[in-house]
C-alpha cells in the first residue's frame, strides 16, 4: 500500500484499498491508497483527543518550529509535489507546482501567526476590576476536504488548526490520497507530537457522518459541494458542533462596454477554463453588455478553441483532463442541457487523445438567459455561458440573481462602476479586471449566501474558527 493512514504517530494499512488513477492516462496507477473504516476513524479521533490538551499548551515557539518546517519542506519540494498533484488530479504541471508552492506559503504564514496571537485587557465598568479576553484552542477539529485543490485546501485548514493549538483528523477526498499522504509524511518528520495530526482516508459518506457525530470532535471545517455541506451543517447543529462550510459557486463575471477587450478575454479565459474549470471560484456566468458582446464572444471563442488540451504533465498543455469519468459525464450532460435550452454551444466535446484520459474541449455557450439551468446550477467543469444584458444596472442585477455568493468580477475602465460593483456585488470576494479565481493567502477567503457558512478561512481571520474566546474578570 503506497498511501497509508497516519494515526497516533504511526502508519496504518487497511484491509480495503483503492487505486489512485491518473485522469490524464488511466493506465497509470499513481498509487494504492488505504480505505479506512469506522475502527480506523475511532483510533484517529482517540489519538487526537489524547494529544490535544498538551498541544493546546505548547509554546508559540514549538508551534512556529513545526509549521515553519512543514512550509519550508513543501516549498523546497514544490516541483515534485506539484507533479504528484498534477498526476492524480489533472491540473497542468505549472498549476500543480503553483498550488504546492501556495501550500508551503500558507504554512509559513501561519508559522508567523503563532507569534502574533493576541488578547485584550480592558478596564471593567465596575471599579477596580480588570477584564481579560483571551483565545484558546477549540480541541479536536475534523477537516473534510474536496479533490480540486488537493494540497492547498488541506494546508489552509491544517496550518491554522495547528497554529492555534488544536489537534486534527483530516479526511481528504477519495480521488486525491497522494497529496494528503505527502503532507502527512512531511508532518510526521516535523517534530509535531504523535496524535496531534491524523490522516484517515476513506469514503466520505461512510466515515464522514461518524466523524461529525463523535462527541470528541469539537468542530468541523468542510469544503465541498452544497448538498454534502448542507447535510454536515444539519448534523453539526444537532450535535452542537462548531462548523465552517465552503461550498459551490456560480460566479458571475461582468464585462462592460468600456472594458479593455484583451483584459476581459484573458480574465474570462483564465477564470472559466484554467484548472479545467474545476474551481469553486470559476467564472461560469459571463454577463456582457450589448455594445461589446459580439466582439467579446468572438475573441473569447477563438482563445478557448486555441487552448491546448492534453496530458497534464506534458509541456505546453494549457488545460488538463477532467478529474474522472463521473465528472466528465456531468460536464457533457450540462452542455447538452444548455443546447436543449437554446444556448449556442462552441466546443464542449469529449476528446480522444494519445493518452487515454477524461478529456473535453472547453465549452463556451452563448445566447443564454439567467433562468436556464446552465446558469443556476454549478457544473464544475470547463463550461462557461454568456448572458447578454443592456447596461451596468441589468448586469449587476443578473450577477446577484443566484443562490451562490462566492466570487464576483467586473471588467471595466469606469471607476464609478467598479466602485459601485465592489459595494453591491453579493459575494464574499470581488474582482475588478481580474479573474474571479485566484486569490492571495494572507487575506480572508469565503462567500455569502449558499456558498459559505460560518466564519472565514485564511489570513488572520482564520482565528475566529480555530479558537474560542474566554472573558476573565479579576478583582486584584
Ligand atoms: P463533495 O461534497 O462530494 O466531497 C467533499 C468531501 O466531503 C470529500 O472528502 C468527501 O469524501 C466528503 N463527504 C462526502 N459525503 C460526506 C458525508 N455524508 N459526510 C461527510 N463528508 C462527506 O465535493 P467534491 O466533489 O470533492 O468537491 C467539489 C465541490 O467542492 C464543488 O461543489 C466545489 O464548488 C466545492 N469547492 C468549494 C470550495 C470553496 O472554498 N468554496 C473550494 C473547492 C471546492
Amino acid at each position: 500500500m503506497d498511501f497509508k493512514n497516519y494515526i497516533g504517530g504511526a502508519w496504518h494499512e487497511t484491509t480495503e484499498a483503492v487505486n489512485n488513477i491518473n485522469p490524464s492516462d488511466i493506465s497509470d496507477i499513481v498509487g494504492v491508497a488505504a480505505k479506512a473504516g469506522a475502527g480506523d476513524l475511532d483510533q484517529a479521533i482517540s489519538a487526537a483527543h489524547h494529544a490535544a490538551p498538551a498541544w493546546g499548551k505548547s509554546t508559540p515557539q514549538q508551534r512556529f518550529d513545526v509549521l515553519d518546517f512543514i512550509g519550508s519542506e513543501i516549498l523546497a519540494r514544490k516541483e515534485e509535489l506539484g507533479r504528484l498533484l498534477s498526476r492524480e488530479e489533472g491540473k497542468t504541471l505549472p498549476e500543480g507546482i503553483g498550488e504546492a508552492a501556495r501550500a508551503g506559503q500558507i504554512f509559513k504564514f501561519f508559522a508567523g501567526e503563532t507569534l502574533r496571537q493576541t488578547g485584550d485587557r480592558l478596564a471593567s465598568v465596575r471599579p477596580g476590576v480588570d477584564v481579560d479576553v483571551t483565545r484558546f484552542p477549540v480541541g479536536v477539529i475534523g477537516l473534510i476536504t474536496p479533490w480540486n485543490f488537493p494540497i492547498a485546501i488541506p494546508a489552509w485548514k491544517i496550518a491554522p488548526a495547528l497554529a492555534y493549538g488544536n489537534a486534527v483528523v483530516l479526511k481528504p477526498a477519495e480521488l486525491v490520497p497522494g497529496c494528503a499522504w505527502a503532507i502527512a509524511e512531511i508532518i510526521s518528520r516535523s517534530g509535531l507530537p504523535a496524535g496531534v495530526f491524523n490522516l484517515v482516508m476513506g469514503r466520505g459518506s461512510e466515515i464522514g457522518p461518524k466523524m461529525i457525530e463523535d462527541p470528541r470532535v469539537t468542530a468541523i471545517s468542510f469544503t465541498g459541494s452544497v448538498p454534502t455541506g448542507r447535510g454536515i451543517a444539519a448534523a453539526c447543529g444537532a450535535n452542537l458542533k462548531k462548523v465552517q462550510l465552503e461550498m459551490g459557486g456560480k460566479n458571475p463575471m461582468v464585462v462592460l462596454d468600456d472594458a479593455d477587450l484583451d483584459v476581459a478575454v484573458d480574465a474570462c479565459l483564465n477564470g472559466a477554463f484554467f484548472s479545467t474549470g474545476q474551481r469553486c471560484t470559476a467564472s461560469s456566468r459571463l454577463i456582457v453588455t450589448e455594445g461589446i458582446h459580439d466582439k467579446f464572444v468572438g475573441a473569447l471563442a477563438e482563445a478557448a478553441a486555441n487552448l491546448k488540451v492534453g496530458n497534464a504533465l506534458e509541456a505546453g498543455v494549457q488545460m488538463g483532463p477532467v478529474v474522472d469519468e463521473k465528472q466528465l459525464a456531468q460536464d457533457l450532460e450540462y452542455v447538452s442541457i444548455a443546447a436543449k435550452e437554446g444556448g449556442k454551444v462552441l466546443g464542449g466535446e469529449r476528446l480522444s487523445l494519445a493518452s487515454d484520459g477524461f478529456y473535453m474541449s472547453p465549452a463556451l455557450i452563448s445566447e443564454t438567459t439567467n433562468n436556464m439551468r446552465i446558469n443556476r446550477e454549478e457544473v464544475f467543469g470547463p463550461v462557461a455561458s454568456v448572458i447578454r444584458v443592456r447596461d451596468y444596472d441589468e448586469a449587476l442585477s443578473v450577477a446577484n440573481d443566484t443562490e451562490f455568493g462566492l466570487s464576483s468580477g467586473i471588467c471595466t475602465q469606469s471607476l464609478k462602476h467598479a466602485s459601485h460593483f465592489k459595494a453591491n456585488a453579493q459575494a464574499g470576494m470581488v474582482m475588478v479586471n481580474l479573474p474571479t479565481a485566484g486569490v492571495d493567502y494572507h487575506v480572508p477567503f469565503g462567500g455569502t449566501k449558499g456558498s459559505s457558512f460560518g466564519s472565514r478561512e485564511q489570513g488572520a481571520y482564520a482565528a475566529e474558527f480555530y479558537t474560542s474566546v474566554k472573558t476573565a474578570y479579576t478583582l486584584p
